[in-house]
């Protein structure tokens, strides 16, 4: 069970004066939690079958502006409901919020008690029904990496961001000393999502100043992305609740590190054999892998709006920071952006390092499992393995440079518009286009560097 609670363990909680409070979220666009928190007596009562939502929810952008020009929600159609429906095998404890318990919902429409197709817990649903029809069962894991500042939230909205002050002053990959600095929210985060059932393998300092990362153990794909929506609540949660403040931006300043979120992917059959691994194959990579490997090479650029979603998440790939800038393959190669871990092993698997820190896990799971699919269905032929410094491999398959360019990719792409529906594909490149055009009315604070003076 990917939760840790069932329906009548809450009950026995509630009525022993544990939890009073239950978060009953969705997931938006943007791969946040949307939601309510009730009152857990009125949960275990009934509140668990379904509540609302205004339906603007899958169309806002990040300030929650009312963004014209989605089919689903508009003024002109008067912005009504959606059912909100939990799910109840989601239901845990939340260690870190007293008397807390959440669950995470599917969204439905109001009248057909459909799911909304544009609903990214429901775009990945599609994508895993798939895999399981085809006789493979997905398994994932979304690495996280953040940083950590000195700052409150409260702090940066008074003074501005002006003043953000990472929690160390030096990169700190792997050091153990930092990070023994830091353990007032990493074991909190830790424990907390431990004791909410989220199987949490480490945590570690990163290649910058202030950066960290938390892996946790790869489960299957839904149960993954449920796990790293809350992982990212429960981050900012703690931090808040010790003064400090963490950002899951791709690069949040020109000069730092990015934050990645790689994505490991494996297939198994349901008897639980690994579909990826053939030990007489000179890596271990079996002919399965192999295909899905190039579906999804096949696929990168059309899909890369998904692991990369914002203007700012294009800033993320440049030369020499550890971020891919070319969607090839390659075996233990951090300079790729499909990197081929556990070769040899039952653990052989494709790790994608393309998508940042701000991807919609649901998404960027749903896209690359779409690909992967793709490839198998088709038989693909795997293309011949790039070694060395991919930075400078001239003739390579690019990444794209910026959102738009994304965006036309996703939009002209034939393989995605059949993958997830014209529909889903038209509101997600609708999204990526308002982003670019919120953007580029954006005058910004190096604009002002640069010309305040000069110009
Ligand atoms: P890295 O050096 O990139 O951090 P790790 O060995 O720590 O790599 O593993 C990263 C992630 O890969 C972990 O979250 C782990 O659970 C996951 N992982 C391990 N085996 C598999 C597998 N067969 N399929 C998918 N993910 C896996």
């Amino acid at each position: 069970m990917p939760g840790n609670l069932t329906l009548d363990a809450l009950r026995e909680a509630v009525d022993a004066g544990e939890i009073d409070t239950v978060i009953v979220a969705a997931i938006d666009m943007q791969g946040r939690l949307m939601g309510k928190r009730f009152h857990a007596a009125h949960f275990v009562d009934g509140g668990w079958r379904e509540t609302h939502c205004c339906n603007y929810l899958l169309t806002v952008d990040m300030e929650m502006h009312t963004v014209p020009g989605y089919s689903t929600a508009s003024w002109e159609k008067g912005y009504g409901d959606y059912t909100v429906k939990p799910d109840l095998s989601t239901l845990r404890r939340v260690p870190w919020l007293e008397g807390t318990a959440l669950v995470l919902c599917d969204i439905l429409d109001h009248l057909t008690h459909e799911e909304v197709p544009q609903s990214p817990r429901a775009i990945l649903k599609r994508q895993v029904a798939r895999a399981r029809a085809m006789g493979f069962e997905p398994m994932m894991a979304t690495e996280l990496e953040f940083y950590v500042f000195e700052n409150s939230y409260d702090a940066l909205r008074d003074q501005g961001t002006g003043g953000l002050t990472p929690i160390s002053a030096y990169n700190e990959d792997y050091h153990i000393f930092q990070t023994t600095k830091e353990e007032a929210l990493m074991r909190s985060l830790r424990n907390g999502l431990y004791g909410s059932g989220i199987v949490v393998e480490n945590t570690k300092g990163e290649a910058d100043s202030g950066q960290a990362e938390i892996n946790v153990r790869y489960t299957d794909a839904l149960e993954m992305a449920d796990a790293h929506v809350i992982i990212k609540n429960a981050t900012k949660e703690i931090a808040h609740s010790i003064g400090k403040s963490v950002t899951f931006m791709a690069k949040y300043a020109t000069e730092k590190a990015g934050s990645s979120s790689h994505v490991h992917q494996s297939l198994w059959t349901p008897d639980g054999a690994a579909a990826f691994h053939d030990p007489a194959d000179a890596h271990g990579m079996s002919e399965v892998m192999k295909q899905y490997l190039a579906g999804q090479l096949a696929h990168a650029r059309d899909l890369t709006l998904f692991l990369a979603p914002y203007v700012n998440s294009y800033k993320r790939f440049t030369v020499g920071l550890f971020a891919p800038t070319k969607a090839v393959w390659s075996r233990d190669n951090r300079t790729a952006g499909f990197r081929i871990c556990g070769e040899g092993t039952k653990a052989v698997r494709v790790e994608c390092r393309i998508g940042g820190s701000d991807l919609n896990p649901y998404l960027a799971c749903a896209a690359l499992l779409a690909a992967g699919l793709d490839g198998i269905e088709k038989k693909m032929d795997l293309e011949p393995e790039l070694r060395g410094d991919m930075y400078h491999a001239e003739a390579a398959r690019e990444i794209p440079k910026t959102l738009r360019e994304a965006a036309d990719l996703a939009k002209a792409s034939d393989w995605l518009r059949a993958a997830f529906g014209a529909e889903v594909v038209d509101h997600y490149v609708h999204a990526a286009r308002w982003e670019v055009s919120e953007s580029e009315r954006a005058v910004t604070d190096w604009d002002l560097r640069r010309g305040l003076e000069r110009a």
